[in-house]
């Protein structure tokens, strides 16, 4: 609402004075600035280094401070912004609001932003905001951020594909290639896909304000290059309650739909609304807003180029009338026309204004987008995708994890489940015919492929973290071996190419999973020790460590999975991070309670486990050091990686961060130009 129109001169005088009360809380009567985004350490800490916020030429962000005026009485009636000492020229967005809009900040404070600011020249940049209050008293703070510039040379690529493995550390990365590949004499018989990699880094995995992250910022950091903070999703934490407003960081689908006009596909064994998928086409704080999610999936496709969705999640899609709906007013968003605060977004972003309409039948909207709609794997075979365009929801929240899936599979065809579970688990959650990973990255390639200017494809192992938080050791380890077979494909579908760039990674270990050994018991002697109960029966005679470990010999069947994870002298999973638990080292007969799950089936979630009954019977407990019922997540460094063209960097100790820098520059070879980076007109849908 306000123009800058203040000279930069004056207000440098009087930013000197005001810096030192920038950095905290002022003692002295005067505005404050307490929060300036980009987050930086010249802001915090007042020191140059390092520099937090990165950007490559012309990669989208939003500028913004917080300004609290001395007292309530007063107001902050103008502020601007300044990069390398030049005004910026564009339009301050100014919110002024009491509590109910505003979070931990006292009465008539300001939100001031501007949307979607661009800088082309590499290097570290400083930032200012300046602001006056009613009064006349005037505030500046400073910032800097850098850009990364772009380096020529080298080939580049068309297409990239970043497989995520949710919560897959190094133990579970071995515990696959062990179950899945076999030893013998000391070797691995057979290795996992991405064992077969050329080039292996480790990856650093903290956020923006936690040493573990969650996997919303560690997912974001690969395709924004940039922290966000735990749940946050492509944005910048800010102080207004709003999940939708914050500060942006355009994704690496929106800078290369926008530069290039590379699709994008996601897909994931999760929920769709999950925090993995997400984190690469919507921007928000908040990953649990489900109805927005979804819904800024399909309304912003103009941004991100998003053409293929699968995973589950169908709740979020149906209308609230629908048995099974999870869509709500309360988690959706829309953005005001007449507040400039997010009408800007729309504006600058070339955003949609979204509504909140919980009544919305999304998969007809989808479709209406030209969408080909898959809700079982029997329809996904049959969905032709020539248009390149394709929506899969194969359960109401997540997707059943692999063991139970094979499970299903097997048990239809021999009247028997044999993987170790009684009963068939997808029939229960009344999905019984629901894909495989490796299936859903088939299709996705085969869709993608259509895209004359190449994709950018997403493919999160998603239950590998949430099997690990269960401790439920032979169901992500499974989910392993499913999600490898998702990475056999890629790196398939990157040879022939020749000009597909593979990464493999996690976005944070889970669980502190660590492969203590293997059982010294057949399984009918393990059963007899569970029967009999207690730590003197199911730790010391089972337990096997260092040579009594041995090497653990698990029989493949043709689908690929073990005929039983049940075997006798199997291999065994401590947790690190664990909560207590009991132990009785066999197979779960079923997964514990999903608290996502809205079973629809007459299936009540309560036959279900819980972590403090799932093997009770053998009253072995395993004291925890976390609190509650789930193992935690760890600031372990992970394993990245990399096939193709471009994958040779992907070496050493990296941030996370690192990552989108190293992708940017295979996809783009220093060949973006200004005129490249105009800002396209937004798409009406
Ligand atoms: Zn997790």
């Amino acid at each position: 609402m306000l123009h800058p129109c203040l000279k930069p001169p004056s207000l440098m005088r009087m930013a000197l004075a005001a810096l030192a009360a920038a950095a905290s809380v002022a003692a002295v009567a005067e505005p404050t600035v307490t929060r300036l985004t980009p987050p930086s350490e010249l802001f915090s800490s007042n020191t140059p280094a390092p520099v937090i916020a990165r950007f490559l030429p012309g990669q989208r962000f939003d500028l913004q401070a917080t300004l609290r005026p001395d007292d309530a009485s007063k107001t902050i009636s103008q502020a601007i912004f300044t990069i390398d000492g030049k005004t910026v020229d564009a339009n301050v967005a100014m919110r002024t609001c009491d509590t109910a809009c505003l979070r931990g900040v006292t009465p008539n404070t300001s939100i001031a932003t501007v949307r979607a600011v661009t800088v082309m020249k590499p290097g570290v940049h400083e930032f200012t905001v300046s602001a006056r209050q009613s009064d006349g008293l005037m505030v500046t703070a400073r910032g800097n951020f850098e850009i990364v510039p772009f380096t020529a040379g080298g080939q580049k690529v068309k297409n990239v594909i970043i497989l995520l493995g949710d919560g897959m550390g190094a133990a579970q990365r071995t515990a696959a290639r062990i179950v899945r590949g076999g030893y013998a004499q000391g070797k691995n018989i057979e290795p996992l896909a991405m064992d077969t990699f050329p080039v292996t880094g480790m990856v650093k995995t903290s956020s923006l304000n936690s040493i573990v992250t969650d996997s919303s910022p560690g997912m974001t950091s690969y395709v924004s290059g940039n922290k966000n903070n735990n749940n946050e999703e492509g944005v910048f934490p800010d102080d207004t309650t709003d999940p939708f407003d914050n500060p942006r960081i355009e994704y690496l689908s929106e800078y290369l739909h926008r530069t290039q006009g590379k699709a994008l596909g996601v897909v994931t064994t999760a929920d769709v609304f999950d925090a993995t998928p997400a984190g690469n086409a919507v921007h928000t704080s908040n990953r649990g807003a489900g109805t927005g999610i979804v819904d800024q999936f399909l309304d912003d496709r103009g941004l991100t180029g998003l053409s293929v969705l699968m995973g589950g999640g169908r709740r979020w899609f149906l209308p609230a009338a629908t048995a099974g709906s999870g869509r709500s007013d309360r988690n959706d968003y829309a953005f005001s026309h007449t507040d400039p605060h997010t009408a800007e977004i729309v504006r600058r972003w070339g955003a949609s204004p979204g509504a909140v309409d919980p009544q919305r039948d999304l998969i007809a909207d989808f479709q209406s987008a030209g969408f080909k709609y898959a809700g079982s794997k029997a329809e996904l075979d049959a969905a032709d995708t020539k248009d390149g365009k394709l929506l899969g929801l194969f359960a109401l929240s997540n997707m059943n994890v692999a063991l139970d899936k094979i499970d299903g599979r097997r048990g239809k065809k021999t009247g028997g489940a044999n993987v170790g579970v009684q009963g068939s688990v997808v029939d229960d959650y009344g999905f019984p015919d629901q894909p495989m990973l490796d299936e859903m990255a088939a299709k996705a390639l085969d869709t993608l492929s259509r895209h004359k200017q190449g994709f950018v494809l997403m493919i999160e192992g998603a239950s590998i973290d949430k099997q690990a938080h269960n401790m439920d050791s032979e169901r992500w380890m499974l989910d392993t071996i499913e999600f490898d077979r998702a990475i056999r494909l890629a790196q398939e579908f990157a040879r022939k190419s020749g000009d597909t760039l593979v990464i493999v990674t996690a976005d944070h270990e889970c669980s502190g999973a660590a492969l203590i050994g293997g059982s010294r018991l057949t399984d009918a002697k393990l059963v007899e020790a569970t029967a009999k109960g207690g730590k003197e029966s199911l730790r010391d005679p089972v337990v096997g460590v260092y040579e009594q470990a041995g090497f653990p010999k698990y029989r493949i069947a043709a689908d690929g999975y073990p005929e039983t994870t049940d075997i006798d002298f199997k291999l065994l999973v401590g947790y690190g991070a664990n909560a207590d638990r009991f132990e009785d080292w066999r197979t779960n007969a079923r997964p514990l309670q999903d608290p996502q799950q809205p079973f629809v089936k007459n299936q009540p979630m309560a036959s279900y486990p819980t972590l403090n009954d799932r093997d009770k019977a053998g009253n072995f407990v395993v004291t925890g050091q976390v609190p509650g019922e789930s193992a935690v997540h760890t600031a372990t460094d992970i394993p990245l990686s990399a096939f193709g063209p471009g994958a040779y960097v992907f070496t050493g100790v990296i941030d996370n961060t690192d990552v989108f820098f190293k992708i940017a520059q295979a996809t783009t070879r220093g060949a973006v130009t200004p005129g490249a980076m105009a800002p396209r007109s937004s798409k009406k849908k």
